[in-house]
């Protein structure tokens, strides 16, 4: 048991540098976001709208995402656009972050074995 806590400390030690390079790296990605940004060209509800009467349809911004395995669709007013296209881009280097960190805990944790041959 003592043991088993004296391992344990040393490995969160050996991880608190690598953590906190994550966490100021992914800390600077805010706002993130999953989806996908999409501009689209609608028909509106008013009645006798010349726009759509002359067949031009209006511009709308839309946020498809996945949402417990279903995909949805939001709307996204126009002053919000900038800040959810950058909340997607974040969130998409999130990702690629995340897919990096499999192979670099495993690194970690290699040198944390050699440094603790019993675990
Ligand atoms: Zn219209």
């Amino acid at each position: 048991m003592y043991v088993d806590n004296m391992i344990y400390i040393h490995a969160m030690n050996d991880e608190a540098p690598a953590k906190e390079k994550w966490q100021k790296e992914l800390g600077a990605l805010w706002p993130a976001a999953k989806g996908s940004l999409a501009k689209v060209y609608k028909p509106c509800i008013r009645k006798n709208c010349p726009a759509c009467a002359r067949g031009d349809k209006h511009p709308a911004w839309l946020l498809s995402f996945t949402s417990q395995g279903r995909r949805k669709v939001m709307y996204v007013p126009l002053a919000l656009v900038p800040r959810i296209r950058r909340a997607v881009q974040n969130g998409r280097k999130i990702e690629k972050h995340l897919y990096r960190t499999g192979p670099d805990l495993i690194k970690l944790y290699r040198q944390t074995l050699k440094t603790n041959p019993n675990t």
